[in-house]
């Protein structure tokens, strides 16, 4: 039997990002002694590479904006497959989250007058984004870490002990979600990746915030933190996965040099004025406007142009329509012969904006080029082409509560969780969905945990099993006679090929059924991924765990994008270019067969993955009067219309 250490708490966070901080925070406001669980240093997660800014109608550039637009532009970005409750929960505290921000330290540009500055993005009718410059990200986590060390510092004054109430433990990993023999929670089994030590945290609530899943792509922006660990650990608990075909290609990514390939290009520099041209000098996004955004966006340069200056008389450019057009635009045009020379296309802010201030407005964007690329942004273009950039499906959740379904105690929040953005999220909704739901998730983590009258035991062959699981890779060699141990970087590039190549942004039938069998064969083969060494720091083992992960999420994403045979979001089908209003009613749900992760689970034939579809609830009446019934009818199925 393994000795691993034990610590009883009432919440447990696994994740340090935005959406874990929020969600700790509150969790340690209502009462709950607090454990955050982390895999890079603390004040180190994804969040902090957020750049643009925090989508919240506060009206402050332009006071026609309300949570009713917000709500309206969310749920057409998303194509109408949103978890409607979520994206109106979303609209409707947004600007009281940023507000708390700012009451907790965080320090926003400024409009003239004085208030909080909101700059435009793709898919937002009004200047909505809270900024600063281009670094948000890095000062919405710093003030929620400034908030973590005030309450430690509030629990020393009362018990002598910082961490008595709230502790995070930085680079540690979580590879289970435990659960007593009731099917609830009791804890979760982490490992140290500095001393490879393990431990297991004993707690009747856990919270999911782990962020997405972009490192089973090959070209992406997201770090290297996101191999789907959340997701994987929901499936292995048994609660589903919802709608896991929709992915975000950001339609801006560094292309050149190679070894960048894929790092973000944020949307402000469109936002602020930039535009994308072929290799023609053609701005081309104005013959990219579908149908059903036309009435919304200029169909003249000089319209488009004069809306920065005139929003209220002009209608936007077509750079501004939601990434998934943009993304698939520039993708046509490449593939048209009409790309850049490194296989992007154009994007110049250098004849837009003068160069003082692009350096103020655009700081990152500007050292990013200049040093990465050799390339002044203030002189010349930039080479652009779609990088992996967000999931939307995530971990089904109840809207109100941020529960996963069908496992008491398991809680997901931020870009783990599903349903909030449906097929498409339009930037700086994510920042906000972090500190809405993180918030949300905290609450109601603390209150279940704190009402459990007896603590969740877990037992010794839980652990035992845990244990074994994570020290296979260690014993690879001696699995079989003769069979020579697979090296897990080897599997890792094979993986990311095979999504970026085969389940990439636009997708075909035969496609995915290959990657489906090359991801059969590389599940069988991760089963014999060894290392070497000894436990302390080996990234060669972490990778060899997070294969797991990074395996049975893309299995999800592939087994629904070939179920899902219509274009929408994220998903575009060549065999099945439009959107199908029958298919807005249909979500699509991934569960593990054998969430003990027997031998079922490991079938080369059948996947490990079971997916079923179910009905969405029907979109409230009063939201669904927000919008005009010419626009419905471009989105809902006949009979909802009916109704
Ligand atoms: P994260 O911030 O990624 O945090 C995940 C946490 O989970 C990390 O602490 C990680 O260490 C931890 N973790 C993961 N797995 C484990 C495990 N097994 N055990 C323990 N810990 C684990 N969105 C916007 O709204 N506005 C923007 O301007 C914007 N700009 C962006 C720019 C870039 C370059 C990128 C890549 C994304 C951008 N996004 C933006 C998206 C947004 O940043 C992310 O969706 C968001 O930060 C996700 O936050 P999160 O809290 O869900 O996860």
């Amino acid at each position: 039997m393994s000795v691993v250490q034990r610590q009883q708490w009432d919440v447990v966070v696994v994740g340090a990002g935005g959406a874990g901080l929020r969600a700790a925070i509150e969790a340690r406001e209502q009462g709950a002694r607090t454990a955050v669980i982390c895999k890079s240093l603390f004040g180190k997660a994804h969040t902090v590479m957020a750049e643009g800014g925090i989508a919240a109608s506060m009206g402050n550039v332009n006071s026609g904006d309300s949570w009713r637009v917000h709500f309206r532009d969310t749920m057409r970005g998303g194509k109408f497959l949103n978890q409607w409750r979520m994206a109106e929960l979303h609209a409707r505290e947004a600007p009281d989250r940023v507000w708390e921000l700012e009451t907790w330290g965080a320090l926003f540009d400024r409009t003239g007058d004085g208030r909080i500055s909101q700059r435009n993005f793709g898919g937002h009718e009004y200047p909505r984004l809270a900024h600063v410059g281009d670094r948000t990200g890095l000062e919405l986590i710093r003030t929620l870490q400034q908030k973590i060390v005030q309450l430690q510092q509030q629990d020393f004054k009362e018990t002598g002990d910082y961490e008595s109430g709230l502790k995070v433990f930085q680079e540690c990993t979580v590879t289970r979600v435990l659960k007593d023999e009731d099917g609830q929670v009791s804890g979760t089994f982490c490992y140290e990746r500095e001393s490879g030590r393990f431990f297991v945290i004993e707690a009747p609530s856990v919270v999911l915030a782990t962020g997405g899943i972009g490192k089973s792509f090959k070209v992406t922006s997201n770090s290297w933190e996101y191999t789907g660990d959340g997701h994987a650990l929901a499936l292995l608990a048994g609660a589903p996965l919802l709608n896991m075909e929709f992915v975000q290609f950001h339609p801006t990514g560094m292309v050149w040099p190679p070894s960048v390939k894929g790092i973000l290009v944020t949307e402000s520099v469109r936002g602020d004025g930039g535009v994308l041209r072929n290799s023609e000098g053609k701005r081309f996004m104005f013959d990219y406007v579908p149908d059903v955004f036309k009435e919304k966006y200029a169909q003249s340069e000089d319209e488009g142009d004069r809306w920065y200056e005139d929003p209220d008389h002009n209608r936007r450019p077509p750079e501004l329509l939601p990434r998934d057009e943009v993304a698939r635009a520039i993708n046509s045009e490449v593939k048209a012969g009409r790309g850049s020379p490194h296989g992007g296309v154009f994007l110049d802010v250098s004849t837009r904006m003068p160069a003082d201030v692009i350096r103020r407005r655009l700081p990152s964007m500007y050292h990013q080029f200049k040093e990465l690329a050799d390339v002044d942004i203030t002189a010349e273009a930039m080479e652009v082409g779609p990088t992996c950039h967000y999931v939307m499906g995530g971990i089904a959740v109840e809207s109100d509560t941020a529960a996963a379904r069908g496992v008491p105690g398991l809680y997901a929040a931020g870009e783990v969780a599903g349903g909030m953005h449906g097929s498409n999220r339009l930037g700086g909704n994510s920042l906000s969905d972090l500190l809405v739901f993180g918030r949300r998730a905290g609450l109601h983590a603390a209150t279940y945990a704190v009402s459990r009258t007896a603590r969740p035991t877990v037992a010794d062959e839980q652990i035992d099993t845990a244990a074994a699981e994570a020290l296979r890779p260690f014993s690879a060699e001696g699995q079989e006679e003769g069979v020579t141990p697979e090296n897990p970087y080897t599997l890792h590039q094979e993986l990311q090929q095979t999504m970026n190549d085969l389940v990439g942004i636009i997708r075909r039938e035969a496609e995915m059924e290959q990657a489906l069998r090359r991801l059969a064969d590389l599940r069988v083969r991760a089963r014999r991924a060894g290392v070497e060494g000894h436990r302390q720091f080996n990234p060669g083992w972490h990778l060899a765990l997070d294969l797991r992960n990074m395996l049975l999420v893309s299995e999800c994403v592939a087994r629904a994008a070939l179920e899902r045979t219509e274009s929408r979001g994220g998903h575009t089908r060549e065999d099945h270019p439009a959107m199908n209003r029958e298919w807005r009613r249909a979500n699509l749900l991934c569960q593990l067969r054998d969430p003990t992760g027997g031998l079922a689970a490991t079938d080369p034939v059948r996947g490990q993955i079971t997916l079923t579809r179910e009905t969405t609830e029907p979109i409230r009446a009063d939201l669904l009067a927000l919008f005009e019934k010419e626009e419905l009818v471009k989105y809902l199925a006949e009979e909802e219309l009916f109704e």
